[in-house]
């Protein structure tokens, strides 16, 4: 029987396909088959991963400070009991081959077959122990994240590129991981529009919907359905009047899509003859080709935190400084401006939530590499050395105080004398910005105007933290508002500051690819917009078509209203 679903779009254009059901890559794994002649190197991955798992809980055990109490050394041996019994050594490899499934599916079988058994246990203190054998596996799971595992062959036939991602929920990790597996679309059940899930999937190019509520659990393995990203519908099981209609409207949307694609090579200009650069938003060194393919004149983000997710070490000086040197030298001269790494919030480099009260207000971005200086210079020496490759610009997250910046760049400074000591060449003209994502930093731009050589509006957090909406709860998604009269404000404010103090300022949160936001944006005065890839040619129709002199008036009128059907109304007029 068919039936529709609503969620909210974050990428629009229409996929047909079936479903792909994934659970939460960390205890709820996703299932692969895996082909009987590679079963034995699944087991051996089990049989590493537990191993690893074995020296990280000794490594544990010799860090116990002399003199702590009983109770640590315990806790060791007990999760050292629970990895070596054959319950989790063994079984899942049975598992595994009786299956002929990945690790991870293995292991959370037999995590759930305990947990059950755990439930029947009248023993409060022996049920308690059910969140050891959790710890213990969540560790397994995170080893194995950390070594190349079975990837399923991409699907051939009728289904081939055409699965849709079901999902309860995914981190940004699990997203960028999946850049790697042709999806032909994304939905899941939590999320909200400009959380970083949303954000990466929308990098994909491919519909995704988020917020779903019940997708996964309506939703069956194999399912045909149909994707609307733009309205945020999802239609279970079609019938063929409506199959027909979307296949035509999915021709027409690929037909838009062709023609656009001539504008690659046309400079971004408007009707009465005024420059914008575009730039391109990236998640890791492999996504250049396709801003390049779009067009982009520069990399105007590069979120390198994603070099540090989905996997269990650091990247080290030399593994930074070619993913930088890399996207350096593929942009051939264009510039490339490099945030030091955002971890923190929804984004961390071990893939597990972390248990702070409010993580967004956490310690996150600039705040968290500040309390690891050594991470943070390793990060800042791989920036400068791969300065010499392009050009390169360092970009800081989320500064809100004169102190963070001084700190920022007093690490600066010691990373470049490093390489002085050392004879290592570096771009001595490299410039630095600071993300104004903050409102505290929005008001007093003074403070980084001063001493900064670009900034880059983060709209993304800039919305969060003015109108006090996690962006990553559906629960209350429908109160971030990129058109609340506080944000317009703020972000006009920015832009005239920045100007007035000579400062060149761009704008790379996802308002800067919402082609319905482009003349409010080039009415503000802003003329460097940093996007994901798929949206530039998009925003850079909407710029050839603009004519400046005709939107600042209206963009005046914008910034005095407040009523939000008179905005609306407003932002009409503009884009008519
Ligand atoms: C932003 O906050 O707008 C931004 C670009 O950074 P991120 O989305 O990575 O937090
Ligand atoms: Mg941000």
């Amino acid at each position: 029987m068919s039936f529709t679903i609503h969620g909210i779009g974050v990428s629009g254009g229409i996929a047909i396909g079936h479903a792909h059901i994934v659970s939460h890559a960390r205890l709820e794994a996703a299932r692969y088959v895996v082909p009987s002649h590679q079963v034995g190197d699944e087991s051996l991955r089990l049989a590493e991963a537990i191993r690893t798992v074995h020296d990280e809980l000794e490594e544990v055990r010799a860090a116990i400070p002399p003199g702590a109490p009983e109770e640590f050394g315990a806790f060791v041996n007990l999760h050292q009991m629970i990895l070596a019994d054959s319950t989790l050594s063994v079984v899942p490899r049975k598992i595994i081959e009786d299956e002929l499934c990945n690790a991870e599916w293995a292991l959370k079988v037999q995590l759930d077959a305990l947990l059950a058994r755990f439930d029947e246990i009248e023993d409060a203190y022996l049920r308690e122990r059910k969140s050891d054998v959790i710890q213990v596996v969540e560790r397994v799971m995170k080893a194995l994240a950390g070594q190349p595992g079975y990837l399923p062959p991409p699907p051939s036939g009728e289904n081939a590129d055409n699965r849709i991602l079901v999902a309860r929920d995914l981190s940004p990790a699990d997203v960028v991981q999946f850049k790697r597996h042709q999806f032909a679309s994304f939905l899941t059940d939590l999320g909200g529009v400009t959380s970083h899930t949303a954000v990466v999937a929308r990098s994909l190019n491919i519909p995704s919907i988020v917020a779903l509520h019940s997708a996964r659990q309506l939703i069956r393995e194999n399912e045909l359905v149909i994707v609307d990203g733009t309205q945020g519908v999802v239609i279970v099981d079609p019938d063929s009047p409506a199959l027909a209609e979307y296949r035509l409207r999915q021709n027409e949307f690929d037909l838009e899509r062709r023609k656009l694609r001539r504008l690659r090579d046309t400079r971004a200009r408007t009707l009465d003859g005024v420059a914008i650069e575009l730039h391109a938003n990236i998640e890791l060194p492999a996504d250049v080709p396709e801003a390049k393919d779009n067009g982009a004149t520069g990399i105007g983000l590069f979120r390198s935190e994603f070099l540090f997710l989905n996997r269990s070490d650091l990247p080290d000086e030399d593994e930074q400084f070619e993913a930088y040197r890399r996207v350096a030298i593929d942009m051939d001269g264009l510039p490339v401006t490099i945030r030091t790494y955002d971890l923190g919030a929804d984004k961390n480099d071990d893939g597990l939530e972390r248990r702070t009260p409010n993580p967004a207000l956490g310690l996150r971005a600039i705040r968290l590499c500040l309390t690891e200086p050594r991470r943070f210079l390793t990060q800042l020496r791989a920036l400068l050395r791969a300065s010499c490759y392009g050009k390169v610009n360092i970009l800081v997250p989320m500064l809100a105080s004169a102190f963070e910046l001084d700190q920022t760049l007093a690490a600066i400074a010691l990373a470049k004398a490093g390489l002085d000591e050392e004879g290592i060449a570096y771009d001595r003209g490299i410039k630095v910005g600071g993300m104004i994502e903050v409102p505290a930093a929005a008001l007093a731009l003074g403070m980084f105007t001063r001493k900064l050589d670009f900034l880059s509006i983060g709209t993304n957090d800039l919305i969060q933290y003015t109108l006090a909406v996690d962006r990553t709860d559906d629960a209350v998604s429908h109160l971030y508002d990129p058109l609340h009269p506080a944000v317009l404000n703020l972000i006009a404010g920015i832009i005239r500051t920045a100007g007035k103090s000579r400062v060149p300022v761009a704008l790379c949160g996802e308002m800067a690819g919402d082609v319905m936001l482009t003349r409010l944006l080039l009415a503000f005065g802003l003329r460097h917009f940093s996007m994901h890839s798929a949206h530039l040619l998009d925003v850079k129709q909407q710029v050839l078509r603009s004519n400046l002199a005709q939107l600042k008036p209206l963009g005046a009128k914008m910034l005095r209203a407040t009523d939000p059907a008179r905005l609306r109304g407003l932002l009409e007029e503009l884009n008519s």
